[in-house]
């Protein structure tokens, strides 16, 4: 008897489960079978929380969603499903590119709002972004890491001030450099056993170039509004070179 009630209530979980995830990924139970993996992780509310806010990430953020266009122009598309991965992460660390899965780790732990979850998918899509385009040597070369990190914290937002302080700071592109020169090092020394020195002399070094390396956006985008246009000159672009 207990075993039996056991089941119907396990079985009751697995149809609200059901009926949860196809509400959240109606995409999902057109492909078959849903994965074991998405019905195993889903009880927990952190992952719930997190692969909800992903979802928001990807369809209202204008910078992932300039940077999906751009992955996948790129010949790099992006699978929610297969190139993103909500965990649990040790420290205070948000989310990671990990360069021999193609996957992005997002720390379900500690991302607790949409904001800061729209900043770390952009983040990390720079990084796949590079890796992409360009074959980093995230590894052997301290150097390729810099840049990436560089232009990982001058696209992403994470440097930008809330639009009600820019206008009273009058120091704000000073603010900005060193914010993202202060990022990145942080970001280098976090995954890398470098020392600060060596860290601090790769991004010195890189600094200017991939600074100035705005791709794909064409500018720096220090808001929502910037990076609205920044994707509809992107599409625009797309239309023009599919003329040609
Ligand atoms: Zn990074």
């Amino acid at each position: 008897m207990e075993g039996a009630d056991a089941e119907t209530q396990r079985e009751r979980e697995r149809e609200q489960q059901q009926q949860f995830s196809y509400q959240v990924f109606p995409e999902r139970f057109s492909e078959g079978k849903p994965k074991r993996s998405f019905l195993h992780t889903s009880f927990c509310t952190h992952n719930q929380k997190c692969r909800l806010m992903l979802l928001k990430a990807t369809e209202l953020s204008p910078f992932v969603k300039l940077l999906l266009d751009a992955m996948k122009r790129s010949g790099c598309t992006v699978y929610r499903e297969r190139h993103f991965s909500c965990e649990d992460c040790n420290g205070n660390v948000s989310g990671g590119f990990d360069a021999a899965t193609s996957q992005i780790v997002l720390c379900q732990n500690n991302i607790h709002n949409q904001a800061h979850m729209n900043r770390v998918v952009t983040h990390e899509l720079i990084h796949a972004f590079d890796h992409c385009r360009a074959h980093v040597d995230w590894f052997a070369n301290v150097k390729h890491l810099a840049c990436s990190e560089v232009r990982a914290a001058n696209l992403s937002g994470d440097c930008s001030l809330p639009n009600e302080m820019v206008r009273f700071n009058f120091g704000l592109k000073q603010h900005h450099q060193t914010c993202v020169r202060d990022r990145a090092l942080r970001s280098i020394l976090a995954v890398r056993k470098v020392s600060k020195e060596d860290a601090q002399k790769a991004v010195d070094e890189v600094f200017e170039s991939c600074f100035n390396d705005h791709e794909p956006f064409g500018r720096i985008p220090h808001n929502k509004s910037d990076a609205k246009r920044a994707h509809r000159d992107f599409q625009n672009r797309d239309r023009y070179y599919s003329n040609v």
